[in-house]
């Protein structure tokens, strides 16, 4: 059973008839006690990625104010070794920034092989916020999507496994979590008056959310649809996602990790017979 909707390429998404609120037929129970094993399991198999070196991931996070691109990255990687993994989230480009094509700042964050990369929103910004509040012309813009697939390619080309995900949540669910917010003293820092106004937006977005869902999930760097009103169940649906992609290529790793280890004794043997130490 797979809880996050892969967008199929070629297909048209229509946000509207997916129910932000699904639980996939488990109780939160049961949901945080799958989670947990897949958090381990997640855990298990960024060590072997990491000494492998042969693939990257790149995990790229988007979805409306509150959705819980924060919180996500907290619970699916809470064992990750810190050593393995970076994360980085993308704010209002510098001047620098805008002073370079839009996708210069995002391909120096991506990563290396061995490593596991979280992006906290990303170059889709570019063809959402910047869509929808008129930052750019719509040639301009228009034209990212082309970029933005073939950016993605090269990727994937060069053994980078890119996961997107959309965190969906209902305009309702996003005025709770900004009302509970404002009444919790400890997070009201977080709160701007912006997060308000782009409410007004909400359709506009979502239409720029369906265009980008709908042109840029490819085979190999697929965009998943994450319902997101129950934080549990998008954990739940984030991680099960990344260890179906990455279970496949587990076999490979413990492969060249097998033939590394083989080579390795084979060199201590042969400084041995040297007369070293043993
Ligand atoms: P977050 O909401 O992710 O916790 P912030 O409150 O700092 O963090 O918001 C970051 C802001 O930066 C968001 O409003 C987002 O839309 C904006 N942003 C990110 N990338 C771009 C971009 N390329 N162009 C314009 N605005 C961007």
């Amino acid at each position: 059973m797979t809880f996050a909707i892969r967008v199929k390429p070629g297909t048209r998404v229509d946000l509207g008839s997916i129910d932000s609120s699904d639980n996939g037929g488990l109780t939160k129970k049961s949901g945080k006690e799958r989670m947990e094993l897949l958090a381990l399991q997640l855990n298990d198999l960024q060590d072997t990625l990491y000494a492998a070196g042969q693939h990257g991931v790149l995990v790229v996070l988007q979805g409306m104010d509150t959705s819980g691109k924060d919180g996500t990255i907290r619970r699916v990687f809470r064992y990750i070794d810190p050593l393995g993994a970076k994360s980085w989230a993308f704010k209002v480009p510098t001047e620098l920034e805008l002073r370079h094509d839009f996708l210069w700042r995002i391909h120096d964050k991506v990563p290396e092989r061995g490593m596991m990369t979280i992006f906290n929103r990303s170059h889709y910004e570019d063809v959402l916020v910047v869509r929808v509040n008129n930052l750019a012309p719509v040639d301009v813009w228009r034209s990212r999507y082309e970029h933005i697939n073939a950016f993605e390619r090269l990727l994937t080309e060069s053994n980078t496994v890119v996961l997107k995900f959309f965190l969906h949540i209902s305009p309702e669910e996003q005025r709770l979590r900004l009302l509970a917010r404002e009444a919790d003293v400890e997070k009201s820092w977080k709160l701007s008056v912006s997060d308000w106004a782009q409410r007004q937006s909400w359709p506009a977005y979502m239409e720029a959310y369906e265009d980008a869902l709908s042109k840029c999930s490819t085979k190999q760097a697929p965009w998943h649809i994450v319902p997101a009103d129950r934080k549990w169940f998008r954990d739940l649906a984030v991680a099960e996602a990344i260890v179906d992609a990455l279970e496949p290529l587990k076999a490979g790793w413990i492969e060249s990790l097998a033939t590394l280890g083989v080579e390795r004794r084979k060199e201590l043997a042969e400084y041995r017979a040297r007369g070293g130490e043993s």
